[in-house]
């Protein structure tokens, strides 16, 4: 069925942080939700209770936002009885009843707006705007998979018999799905691939990332009260170990994590190695995201979206652009341009209304981010370095970054934060950047400024990445508009927020009935 055909879903308006009306008001709300605290741990407790660990504010780390307890073992095995046993339940109550929940979900979610925002900015330290684009894009998942169930799953596909018999396909829950996912979308990717796995007729176990698992707790406490029952979907705080406890456990149907290449590969060798079902996994990794501008674009226009690419969220999207191609002849005016917005970016709180670029995750984020950059500078690379404002000791604050470099192959790891490398080329090497960029081996975002028509058309016919974004930024994918997801070392799709990714967390069933 086309997607078209239940109408009405429109994804979210959000807020509008240029409407004073709207933004004092709401400010003051989440000044006043900073008294408050908040805890996280499984959502079926055993009378045994496990140590307590302190969630304390990237951008301050003396803060505590409030506490995590981790799944005990016998947690996890409890977890994952209880949602087999109730899984075939939840399969059999059909696409639209499940619809109508996630939906309920996605209204819960909006209803309780300020303490969503107020956790993104306190727990991940996201800026005012990127938080009020973490929950759009949250309850624009709900919705938008809400509406696949309801296409997916209401009625078997007839297909034809040309023997004169009736057959037909149907979609079916696959049994109990894992979900482990990212502190850098820490609602939105938490709730995204849940969503597609509870539309599609699975339970859920999911893990959030160990230093998001507030903001993870609270949307499972809002689906829970929207009517999705506990033992359907399930939280299990947890570092990695207790992610591998879950993803060994030959109950488990399929895993849709989100993070580094590494960990999938892990995660991959751990399903492979356990008896059980062969199971599905559905991974979104990284990228080493690159973008190509040559003479004929626009310098302003490459400046905001360069900026805007590589710095939004302190480059701390998995989208993000990380290394940008100048064609030589234009490189020097470019560069100007690019360094003038850079040196407009505010740094600093998340909480203030003006901050462009607030803190990276933890302090191991920012140690591997500051070795890179001395590193380079050792290699006698020209380094442009952002001062840190007063006021940001106490936080994991990166400086933004420009380095020059040579080849998108000089680099052998994501740097997943505020740094942006610049790589300057001939007009007549674009096949070989190209190249370069597939041999990467990563496939996820790629941008180009360039008013060709022709060369437009080469770069898309060439380059082996998931998102292509021409002429305009290369971050934030909205849901059903731009599908988002990779290839090769960035992920196995299908791409989150399009009509392929529901149907792969279902099994497909074929009855035949000879007449
Ligand atoms: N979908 C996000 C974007 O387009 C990135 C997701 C991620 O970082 O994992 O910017």
């Amino acid at each position: 069925l086309p997607a078209d055909i239940f109408p009405g879903r429109r994804n979210s308006a959000g807020i509008d942080l240029a409407d004073p009306l709207v933004v004092e008001p709401l400010l003051e709300r989440l000044h006043v939700l900073d008294a408050r605290r908040w805890h996280a741990e499984p959502t079926l407790r055993s009378p045994e209770q496990g140590e307590v660990a302190p969630i304390t504010q990237p951008q301050d780390l003396t803060h505590e936002v409030g506490t995590r307890r981790d799944a005990l073992p016998e947690e996890i095995d409890v977890a994952i009885t209880r949602a087999v046993a109730i899984q075939p339940g939840w399969d059999a109550l059909g696409g639209e009843k499940r619809a109508l929940l996630l939906e309920a979900a996605a209204d819960m979610f909006e209803a309780h707006t300020d303490e969503i925002l107020s956790l993104c900015q306190r727990e991940a330290g996201k800026a005012l705007m990127d938080a009020v684009l973490e929950l759009r894009e949250a309850v624009d998942f709900l919705r938008y998979y809400a509406n696949e169930a309801r296409r997916l799953f209401a009625a078997p596909m007839p297909l034809p018999g040309p023997t004169g018999e009736e057959n037909r396909l149907s979609l079916h829950g696959r049994g109990v799905f894992a979900t482990i996912s990212p502190w850098n979308f820490p609602l939105a990717i938490f709730i995204g691939p849940a969503a597609a796995a509870l539309a599609a007729g699975n339970a859920v176990v999911a893990k959030p990332a160990e230093q998001t698992p507030l903001i993870a707790a609270l949307a499972v406490k809002l689906c829970h009260e929207a009517g999705i029952p506990q033992d359907v979907f399930q939280l299990l705080p947890g570092a990695g170990e207790v992610g591998q406890l879950i993803t060994s456990d030959p109950r488990i149907a399929g895993v849709a994590f989100t993070g580094s290449t590494q960990t999938a590969h892990a995660i991959n060798r751990s399903l492979a190695a356990r008896d059980g079902p062969i199971a599905t996994l559905i991974a979104e990794t990284g990228g080493q995201n690159a973008m190509i501008v040559d003479s004929s674009a626009l310098p302003e226009q490459v400046a905001r979206d360069v900026v805007n690419s590589a710095f939004q969220s302190a480059g701390q999207r998995c989208s993000a652009l990380r290394v940008l191609y100048l064609q030589e002849d234009v490189a020097d005016e470019m560069l100007e341009m690019i360094k003038g917005a850079f040196e407009a970016l505010v740094i600093g709180d998340p909480e203030d209304l003006a901050t462009d670029v607030g803190p990276v995750i933890d302090p191991d984020a920012k140690a591997a981010l500051e070795r890179h950059v001395a590193r380079r500078k050792k290699h006698g690379r020209k380094v442009w370095r952002r001062k840190l404002p007063r006021g940001t000791a106490a936080g994991c604050f990166v400086a933004p970054t420009i380095i020059e470099m040579d080849s998108i192959l000089d680099l052998r790891r994501e740097n997943f934060g505020p740094i942006l490398h610049v790589v300057r080329y001939k007009a007549s090497e674009l096949e070989r950047v190209i190249e370069d960029i597939n041999a990467t081996g990563y496939g996820l975002t790629l941008g180009l400024h360039s008013r060709i028509e022709a060369t437009r058309r080469f770069v898309e016919a060439r380059a082996r990445v998931g998102n292509f974004y021409v002429n305009r930024n290369q971050i934030g994918a909205v849901v059903e508009s731009q599908p988002f997801g990779g290839e090769g070392l960035s992920g196995t799709g299908p791409k989150a927020g399009g009509p392929h990714y529901v149907a792969r967390f279902a099994t497909e069933r074929v009855v035949c009935i000879d007449t």
